[in-house]
């Protein structure tokens, strides 16, 4: 994986190590499994179907460790 410098305090997401500024970090994308696109007022009562369900994706904070 790519690292760069960052240019403010970060923490690893995987390791919780803490990454001071000035420091090589990479950044991870990570699913955190699906979500529906419905909120939960409008959710109806039968079934969702498979296309109202998306990959949930963010981006987090390794260290160069981590990141290699
Ligand atoms: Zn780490």
């Amino acid at each position: 994986m790519k690292t760069k410098r960052t240019m403010r305090d970060r923490e690893c997401h995987l390791c919780d190590l803490a990454i001071s500024k000035g420091e090589q970090y990479g950044q991870k994308s990570v699913s955190l499994g699906k979500t529906c696109t419905w909120s939960a007022d409008q959710r109806p009562t039968e079934e969702i179907p498979a296309w109202a369900w998306s990959d949930y994706r963010v981006k987090v904070d390794v260290c160069a460790g981590c990141a290699a």
